[in-house]
């Protein structure tokens, strides 16, 4: 019987204890609590890796604080597209769906196609059809909205313009609200992952997002594309978050997984030289969360910080948020 895990993060971006005041800080560590409690009892009655990465994202979907499903960012066009994937490590399935405007849990449109597509990646309208065939529920634009994201993504405007991580335009309110500098404009995120080892040690990741604020229309980034922001085997399961667009360069969570299969490293060696190497050199900001078959658990970022926890099935959960 192997010691079941299940990570979580909830985005990674400019997050310091100055931008946060207490109410909020608990609000976000009780969330990530709850999402841990429920993988973990998933994991504890013998459930999958691939199940209880698929609840916990889910939640977190369900949960306005996170830049995914409801509380998702805005496009520069002020309108919603959310990207998701999940997938298997034991099989390699995989199912993904990007630039999505009426799902309202893109992470279980994503695990429909998993199951039950011969497709991986299916994008916009046909993603749509496809999950409402599956009778998954289709919500109006209305049901993403938050003030909190409406009002970050009016100051990304205001600011040149730059599409901003979620968690980034969060300081910069935070900032612009004490009258102090506003953030760097190169530091930007808030994506939501899970990754999991169940009792008979198979592996599984799962990832969903709005993307990045003030996006362009059409842009997809690193989350529903296998090997970049999600990526499982039966050596390591990751999920990122960050600049998405540095995380597909590098594919960055299946480099995690290569390096331990090709070179031997460890999961924690493999992930801090994507994390604290691979990524700074083209000036990549964010984080990932990864697991390997053993039940290790790593959690490393580049950023001020990145909310994140871990719970193993029969200990105390464990959630943290700044560096
Ligand atoms: N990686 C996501 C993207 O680029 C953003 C994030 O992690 O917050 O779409």
């Amino acid at each position: 019987m192997q010691a079941a895990v299940i990570a979580i993060h909830g985005g990674a971006g400019t997050i310091t204890r100055a931008a946060m005041d207490a109410a909020r800080e608990r609000e976000y560590i009780e969330a990530l609590q709850h999402v841990l409690q429920a993988g973990q009892r998933i994991l504890a009655d013998g459930g999958s890796a691939l199940d209880a990465v698929t609840e916990a994202v889910r939640l977190l979907e369900e949960c306005p604080l996170f830049n995914a499903g409801k509380g998702a960012v805005l496009t520069h066009a002020g309108t919603y597209e959310l990207d998701a994937a999940v997938m298997d490590g034991a099989t390699l399935d995989a199912g993904a769906v990007a630039c999505v405007t009426r799902l309202r849990n893109p992470v279980l449109a994503a695990r429909a196609v998993l199951e039950h597509s011969e497709h991986v990646l299916f994008a916009g309208a046909g993603a749509e059809a496809f999950a409402q065939a599956r009778g998954l529920e289709l919500v109006e634009p209305e049901y993403y909205f938050t003030q909190a994201r409406h009002d970050q993504w009016q100051r990304a405007r205001a600011n040149a313009g730059m599409a901003l991580l979620d968690h980034d335009a969060a300081a910069l309110a935070a900032q612009q609200a004490r009258g102090t500098e506003p953030i760097d404009p190169d530091s930007k995120f808030g994506t939501v992952g899970a990754v999991a080892c169940d009792s008979r040690g198979n592996l599984a990741a799962a990832t969903s997002t709005g993307g990045v604020t003030n996006k362009q229309v059409g842009r997809v980034g690193d989350t529903p594309l296998i090997g970049a922001g999600c990526y499982a085997d039966d050596v390591a399961a990751v999920s990122a978050t960050g600049t998405g667009e540095m995380f597909i360069r590098t594919v960055a969570a299946h480099d995690v997984a290569a390096q331990m299969r090709y070179a031997g490293v460890s999961l924690e060696e493999a992930a801090r030289r994507v994390v604290m190497e691979k990524l700074p050199a083209i000036q990549g900001r964010g984080g990932l969360i990864a697991v390997d078959r053993a039940g290790n658990v790593t959690l490393p970022f580049n950023t001020e910080g990145m909310y994140r926890g871990f719970a193993r099935v029969g200990e105390a959960v464990d959630v943290s948020i700044y560096g």
